[in-house]
């Protein structure tokens, strides 16, 4: 259990159930609970394919009800006047299934949206029907935009315009006017507090988005010459996602409050301040300030918040604003989890070696020799002269002084050293430095049948750590050190760093396959940005996709969502399945004309390639 360090990052949703199998209690503490593995092969009896993406509304909806608790019990706690109306930002996952049951179990708690882009303000805007709810709508504006976002106003809606760029003010400016309609406004401020991490550029002066003082100075003196600056009511602004240290909060926060209350101060109607996302996720389970974790829990993150506003308000006499925060990371990662198996493995070669004998070449028998000699007051000189002896092994064979059975020898023995080096670097309490890349080199590859690159894209592209382990035989030793790679052809389709204690670890603990016994294994806290993120790099679309709910009885499969077809990816880059089939037909034609295909083998052959079109792209059992 620890090797995976599921407590750390599972709690309340996952954990190992005494089949060894890990268990889902959806709705956190509040009881009731499914067996992963069950399900997964429950799901496949109807025909869904791995890899398969299991969505549990119930998780969704537990984690809008923890943020707004921790809000509310802040509030309560600080005596602090004003709410909290959270918002969703749809960037994170737009899947419409997913924004249905946000926007349904957000109803009590007025949660409202985020739009970072036009095609997001339309979901948005047809969306959210929440009486009260905020429509935060942020990104790059054309008039269009703008217009659009004024006019829901007389729908009801509560879209704030947030002005990210100074040409945005004019364009807002003109449209109020050509429209007759006093619109909601925001500032995104460019904060002096940086973030940290892989997002901490989404602060500071040369920030992408957002205001420097003086412009928002700009905004204030053209909004009040175009007698608007009472529209002006919101800042906002985002300093990076996965903040992992609560320092970071405190200090932006601090630093946004002051800046709440200058605007105050100069006449605009500041109603709400919008602390954007950053709310981090703990993906390794370690509490701490490791970018794969966070130092704070969502009480301390609240609490901080209401804090440190309250008492910039209040030093200055100016009405607490409500509360906004655009939380995506840390509301939609642990709804979903991706399954998968592993289709195959391969290994080192690590039998034991023979004794070298007299008349084979001296590098054999100094391999045999190194071999045999390695113990623990050695280990680390040892795997030296291994490497040493293997890298000449490569050379003299370049040089053609090594004959292919002598290099072949020479590559098992130094396997073997590795193996018995590695053995015993296992129970030191201290692994050498120099020895750490061992654990790479002996690592077995589990290849798995799925693309990183459709379904963990961050993993490559950032080096994002996501909490990956088997879903089944956790009472079982895993007795082997793997690395994942994936069905792309494409060396960079590999999963090779792993959560660990504070740290990365190269390989994962995994068991030896069974023959005829799948083997799965679950991608976890994926449930932000990865779908969207996804792309189809060597044609592996959308993994199928199902949303599961809990029942008094057991659960429900609200939705099926199929995966793309083969006849599917290729239509997304202008082929037409048809046309495919139809050049192939010509084809056999012409092969049978020639006599080079037997009609059996040509119907054999057109059968396959239809029937593979309309099928699933990852590959089935
Ligand atoms: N708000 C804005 C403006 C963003 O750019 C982002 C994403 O980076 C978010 C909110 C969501 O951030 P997170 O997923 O860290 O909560």
């Amino acid at each position: 259990e620890n090797q995976y360090r599921i407590q750390g990052w599972g709690e309340p949703y996952f954990s190992i159930n005494a089949a060894g199998h890990i268990t889902v209690s959806p709705k956190g503490d509040r009881g009731g609970s499914l067996d992963l593995f069950d399900l997964v092969n429950a799901l496949r009896q109807r025909n869904l394919g791995l890899p398969l993406l299991i969505r549990f509304s119930d998780i969704l909806e537990h984690r809008i009800e923890r943020l707004n608790a921790s809000f509310a019990k802040a509030i309560t706690r600080y005596n602090y006047a004003g709410g909290y109306r959270g918002v969703f930002p749809v960037k994170c996952n737009q899947q419409r299934h997913l924004l249905e049951d946000l926007v349904r179990f957000g109803k009590p708690y007025q949660f409202g949206l985020e739009a970072g882009s036009k095609p997001e303000l339309m979901i948005a805007l047809a969306m959210l029907d929440t009486p009260g709810a905020l429509l935060i709508c942020n990104g790059y504006k054309d008039r269009e935009y703008i217009e659009t976002a004024m006019l829901a106003q007389r729908l009801g809606q509560t879209p704030m315009i947030v002005l990210e760029q100074i040409e945005e003010v004019q364009l807002v400016i003109d449209a109020s006017r050509a429209l007759g309609i006093q619109p909601f406004l925001g500032v995104r401020a460019k904060l002096s507090s940086k973030g940290i991490g892989r997002w901490g550029d989404s602060s500071g002066d040369r920030a992408k988005f957002g205001l420097t003082i003086p412009e928002i100075i700009r905004v204030v003196e053209q909004l009040k010459e175009a007698n608007m600056l009472e529209s002006l009511q919101l800042l906002h602004y985002h300093i990076g996602s996965q903040i992992s240290s609560i320092s970071v909060i405190k200090d932006a926060i601090l630093e946004a409050s002051k800046i709440f209350v200058e605007l105050a101060q100069l006449g605009a109607n500041m109603k709400y301040l919008d602390v954007g996302g950053g709310l981090g996720v703990d993906y390794d389970g370690s509490q701490t300030n490791f970018h794969a974790s966070k130092n704070y829990n969502l009480q301390n993150y609240a609490s901080d918040i209401i804090a440190e506003v309250k008492e910039a308000c209040d030093e200055r006499g100016i009405p607490v604003p409500t509360l906004i925060s655009e939380s995506g990371r840390a509301i939609a990662s642990h709804q979903s989890v991706l399954i998968f198996d592993v289709l195959s493995t391969s290994d080192v070669p690590t039998d034991p070696p023979t004794p070298a004998k007299e008349e084979e070449h001296l590098i054999i028998r100094n391999l045999w020799e190194t071999f045999n000699n390695i113990n623990v007051q050695n280990y680390q000189e040892a795997f030296y002269d291994a490497t040493q002896f293997k890298e000449e092994a490569l050379s003299r064979f370049k040089l053609g002084y090594l004959r292919i059975t002598e290099r072949a020898r020479a590559e098992q023995l130094y396997w073997a050293c590795c193996k018995k080096i590695l053995d015993i670097a296992r129970e030191q309490e201290y692994v050498p430095d120099d020895l750490e890349d061992l654990e790479k080199i002996m690592a077995s590859i589990y290849y798995v049948n799925m693309s990183v690159f459709q379904s963990a894209p961050d993993s490559w592209a950032i080096d994002q750590l996501f909490p990956i382990m088997p879903l089944h035989r956790l009472d079982e030793e895993a007795t082997q050190r793997g690395i994942l790679a994936d069905l792309t052809c494409d060396s960079d389709g590999k999963i090779d760093q792993f959560i660990d204690l504070r740290d990365v670890k190269p390989v994962l603990e995994l068991h030896d396959l069974k023959p005829g016994e799948p083997y799965y294994l679950g991608l976890f806290l994926g449930g932000a940005y990865q779908e969207i993120m996804g792309n189809l790099h060597n044609l592996f679309g959308d993994t199928n996709a199902v949303h599961i709910k809990l029942t008094p009885k057991g659960y429900q499969i609200e939705h099926v969502v199929k995966g793309d077809t083969m006849a599917e990816v290729v239509s997304y880059v202008q082929y037409d399945a048809e046309d495919l089939v139809e050049s192939m037909r010509q084809r056999t034609e012409q092969a049978l004309l020639e006599k080079r295909i037997t009609i059996q083998e040509a119907q054999r052959l057109l059968q396959n390639y239809e029937h593979s079109l309309g099928r699933y792209t990852y590959l089935s059992p």
